[in-house]
């Protein structure tokens, strides 16, 4: 597994049917996996809890370490049952109700605020966007709308009102069992879908404390709320989601691109770490080899500034589940080794409330890294600061990081460069560590006798206090 380490964007897959067996999970990593995304929109908790376990136990055999993710569903709005799906035509009328037992000629939806968050003139968008509707009038609790793009309506189809749905609760009774769950099972990551504001960011945590437990939360930008409260969101989130699919139907398909560099941009100036998701390498579920324009879509996201990128039913219902990782690991390198991997490094704009001393260092590092050819950036860290600093800085080789918090190493594991390992070396920096260092670069990174390591880290101990010193190594001296 050494030769992990030579992709630095990391790659989260969506795990389904595709995929059910040891065997393509071990592919999957092998192909260039770092994150599990577990999707509860889809299937039952027995068949999550299958999958989790399996996972967990191929990392095991393998000793590697790969993160889960567990996707809440969130405030999703959908068409109730339907006796059999409706062919809805431009102009003709139609009316949405949230009614126990439905009258006929009715559109049933679950949401029961559905008539209090629309107004005349909202739009309502089904099935993805494909087939819309706006309001006219509401009476009775419904909600009287004419069809501009018609289609086929099947039940259980979602609904989206862009912009509305205020008295939607953030985190859902069947989002809070699937807290309890990510809980018990020890998952490294939650995703909230459907964030508006950051007090939804702050309510799951709340239950993922409550719960006695404190797992990074992954906000999911995917609201025209959301962008407007862009900062205050990412402040208080672990990692932020560009979750393409429904923000393409909340916004527009056509205002993605802007959004994404806008969400990147702020996640990079906060350092947080962002993904892209949602198709990427759409066209690989049908077919082996993407369009152009996925294959520039990866690597424009990167060349943005993400941290990962994301794989959806491309790996969890696809026919070519290994070869999308394997390709969007290929299109990673590339773009990461290309002249266009630019960032724009300003002491100044990197972090305001990063220490002097911490800054310096990242620099230092950064450009040691450079002038001695170093194979790996070694840095030890408690709360993981000063590693993300020299995430943020994009240095040209693996960023080891070595914490004695396992929180801290689940946090980093989505950073960009990061490859966190969890010891318990908070001593003092002599000559028995000094061995123990050594064997460990050689054995689990796969470096070599004479290669040169910039480390970081506190001194007198070495991992609790402040990153204050820098150390050009050469393994086995
Ligand atoms: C999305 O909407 O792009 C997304 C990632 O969320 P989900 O797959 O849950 O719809």
């Amino acid at each position: 597994m050494k030769n992990k380490f030579f992709k630095r964007t990391k790659i989260v897959a969506t795990i389904g049917p595709a995929v059910d067996s040891e065997e393509k999970i071990e592919k999957l990593i092998k192909a260039g996996v770092n994150i599990f995304r577990l999707n509860t929109s889809h299937e039952t908790m027995e068949a999550h809890s299958k999958r989790f376990d399996l996972i967990r136990q191929v990392c095991d055999k393998l000793r590697v370490y790969c993160s889960i993710m567990i996707d809440l569903q969130g405030p999703k709005i959908r068409v109730g049952n339907l006796e059999q799906p409706i062919n809805l035509e431009k102009n003709q009328e139609v009316i949405f109700s949230h009614q126990e037992n439905p009258e006929k000629g009715i559109i049933p939806v679950d949401y029961k605020g559905i008539a209090q968050d629309v107004t005349k003139g909202s739009k309502i968008l089904l099935d993805d966007g494909k087939i819309q509707a706006i309001v006219e009038k509401i009476e009775d609790n419904k909600v009287y709308a004419k069809i501009t793009h018609g289609g086929l309506l099947k039940s259980r189809k979602g609904l989206n009102i862009p912009g509305s749905t205020n008295s939607l609760e953030a985190v859902t009774k069947k989002d809070i069992e699937y807290i309890k769950f990510a809980v018990d099972k020890k998952a490294d990551y939650i995703a909230l879908s459907f964030v508006r504001q950051k007090e939804d960011v702050l309510l799951a945590k709340k239950y993922i404390n409550d719960y006695g437990a404190d797992i990074p939360v992954i906000s999911k930008m995917e609201k025209p709320q959301a962008i407007e409260n862009l900062e205050s969101i990412i402040k208080v989130s672990d990692c932020i989601m560009v979750a393409r699919g429904d923000l393409g139907i909340e916004l527009s398909a056509v205002e993605v691109p802007i959004c994404q560099k806008r969400i990147i941009k702020e996640c990079n100036k906060q350092k947080k770490p962002v993904i892209v998701a949602t198709q990427m390498l759409e066209s690989m579920i049908e077919e082996p080899i993407p369009t152009r324009a996925e294959s520039s879509d990866v690597a424009n996201a990167i060349l943005d500034g993400a941290d990962a990128v994301m794989l959806s039913g491309e790996t969890s219902v696809g026919k070519y589940a290994i070869e999308a990782v394997e390709t969007m690991a290929h299109i990673a390198k590339s773009a990461e080794n290309s002249s266009f991997y630019k960032f724009d490094n300003d002491f100044e704009s990197l972090d305001e409330a990063a220490t002097i001393t911490r800054q310096a260092i990242a620099f230092g590092a950064d450009r040691m890294i450079k002038l001695v050819k170093a194979k790996a950036f070694l840095s030890f860290s408690h709360s993981g600061n000063s590693t993300k600093l020299m995430s943020r800085l994009r240095p040209s080789v693996p960023i080891i990081m070595v914490s004695d918090s396992e929180t801290t190493c689940k946090k980093m594991a989505l950073c960009w460069g990061v490859y966190p390992f969890l010891k318990n070396w908070d001593d003092v920096l002599n000559q028995n560590l000094l061995v123990n260092i050594d064997n460990f670069l050689i054995n689990e990174i796969g470096l070599n006798y004479g290669d040169y390591v910039i480390i970081t880290g506190s001194a007198p101990k070495l991992i609790t206090s402040k990153t204050n010193f820098i150390r050009v190594h050469k393994i086995g001296t």
